[in-house]
């Protein structure tokens, strides 16, 4: 037994994080993969790495050290599934099974009992930044058991980028915990996209500005509260020209936008904890609506607004937007954290909010200035009601909220989808209100399914007789 750390899955994710380990000081990696040919192909490549390659799951064992650490980095579900089958059988208790991949949280809690059971430790791993972040340090999510963390905190401290000098790696709570808060990461990536996207269509389309000017807007704002990766890419891809027609290449890329189903979990699950992720699932839905090109096809001839639209002040104008983004992005990294919240009430997770937007600072795609802010808002108030009340927060969207308002408007006259924009403005204004239509909405809910009411004045429940005489009646029945 000669390596401290074992890799199993040898694609471009499990090669780069085997390759991240190796570099460390006082790491020996062992590699497997199901289809030895990758192994050689990585041993090959990387003489340097000092892999010990296996080609079984028996030499894989024999080759680590105890308690033995294994990273799996597999096609998530079924590949998945039939590792941790194959790494129990020459596992022993105590040992550690990571599962790196994108699984599914329930799946995890669903493989941290079982795996348990033959007590061999199971940790679910979120791990973020793709194929750059695996290689040169990725923000990792690890769940699992507090003894496995002992082994293994060291050795993702380790590999994880480094943010403002700490690595962004926390344990963040027991079984799922870890892929939970990763599902979440993924969604908040989606709203932040779509919203960039929204902005920069407003802008393109409301002045004369080309890509490559927008680029100049997108690289100004990086300068600022609005400093992230996703911006910073913006920039980038909005000034690449394409080497065949010399045209911006963001013209020429088919306006259809895949999904892997991270995002359409976040909101699956949202939806099953009642809590409002509005932005997120804007951005899941608009990804949706632009890869149906036969409802487009049908929709193309519909009308729009009569009335040309034009800027007057195109400075002001894009001001506005960047306005109006800043504040949608508050309201989705709100939501998302009221998920994490909700999600670590109902499965038990003493999950630290303020940790985890540290640990967002590096390594992963939504790296950016303004998770500091939120690691602020948790460290004054760790118990925090709402992100976007936070001192911080509500002084950005109240100096940012007029202008807000204005691009939503702006946007609905011109005729200029902005679904993320528009969302995330009605969930900020919902929760301001003094009074909701709800109210209206429980009268109808009585009126035809006597679902019973409260009232504002005095406790008890209610239901009027609205087939009867149309007194109201005090009700124990609550449907
Ligand atoms: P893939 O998701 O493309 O999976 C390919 C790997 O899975 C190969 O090593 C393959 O082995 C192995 N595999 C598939 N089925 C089985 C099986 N039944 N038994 C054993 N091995 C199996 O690889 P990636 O590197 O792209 O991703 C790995 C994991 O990381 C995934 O869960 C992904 O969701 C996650 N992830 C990926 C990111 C990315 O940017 N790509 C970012 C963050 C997470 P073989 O060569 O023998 O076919």
């Amino acid at each position: 037994a000669t390596a401290n750390i074992g890799v199993v899955g040898l694609a471009v994710m499990g090669s780069n994080l085997a390759r991240n380990l190796a570099s460390r000081e006082g790491n020996t990696v062992a590699v497997f993969n199901r289809h030895y040919d990758k192994t050689e192909t990585l041993i090959g490549e990387h003489p340097e790495a000092g892999f010990v390659p296996a080609s079984d799951y028996e030499a894989f064992a024999a080759s680590l050290s105890k308690p033995r650490t294994a990273i799996i980095m597999v096609k998530a579900g079924a590949g998945t599934d039939a590792v941790i089958t194959s790494l129990t059988e020459v596992f022993e208790p105590g040992d550690i099974i990571v599962d790196g991949g994108n699984a599914l949280f329930t799946d995890t809690i669903r493989r941290e009992k079982a795996v348990r059971e033959t007590g061999i430790n199971f940790v679910g791993a979120g791990i973020s930044g793709g194929e750059e972040g695996a290689l040169n340090g990725p923000s990792i999510m690890p769940g699992g058991s507090d003894e496995s963390w002992v082994t293994l905190g060291p050795i993702l401290r380790s590999i994880a980028a480094i943010a403002e000098g700490e690595p962004c790696v926390t344990h963040v709570g027991h079984d799922g915990a870890g892929h939970f808060v990763k599902m979440v990461h993924n969604g908040i990536e989606y709203a932040d996209m779509q919203l960039i996207g929204e902005a920069y269509d407003l802008i393109r389309r409301g002045t004369d500005k080309s890509p490559a000017e927008i680029a100049d807007v997108f690289a100004d704002w990086n300068t600022g509260e609005l400093e992230s990766y996703l911006i910073e890419i913006t920039a980038e891809v909005l000034r690449q020209v394409d080497a065949d027609t010399r045209k911006p290449l963001v013209d020429v890329i088919l306006d259809q936008a895949g999904a892997k189903g991270t995002g359409a979990w976040t909101v699956q699950t949202a939806l099953d904890l009642g809590i409002p992720v509005s932005g997120i699932a804007e951005a899941v839905f608009a990804r949706s609506l632009s890869s149906k090109p036969a409802q487009r096809a049908a929709a193309s001839d519909l009308p729009g607004p009569s009335e040309a639209w034009t800027v007057d002040d195109p400075d002001a104008f894009i001001s506005d937007v960047r306005d109006a983004l800043y504040a949608s992005k508050i309201i989705a990294y709100s939501q998302g954290f009221d998920e994490i919240v909700a999600g670590a009430a109902q499965y038990g997770w003493d999950i630290k909010k303020g940790d985890i937007a540290a640990i967002w600072r590096g390594g992963c795609i939504i790296r950016a200035r303004f998770l500091n802010r939120i690691t602020e808002a948790y460290a004054d108030d760790a118990d925090l009601t709402l992100l976007a009340a936070a001192p911080y927060f509500a002084e950005a969207l109240g100096r940012t909220q007029e202008a807000w308002r204005r691009v939503v408007a702006t946007a609905a006259q011109a005729g200029i989808p902005s679904p993320a924009f528009s969302s995330s403005l009605a969930y900020y204004d919902g929760l301001r209100a003094d009074r909701l239509p709800a109210a209206l909405i429980q009268a109808q809910r009585d009126f035809f399914g006597a679902h019973t009411y409260k009232r504002v004045d005095k406790e008890g429940t209610f239901h009027t007789l609205w087939s009867g005489d149309r007194s109201e009646i005090e009700s124990v029945d609550t449907h």
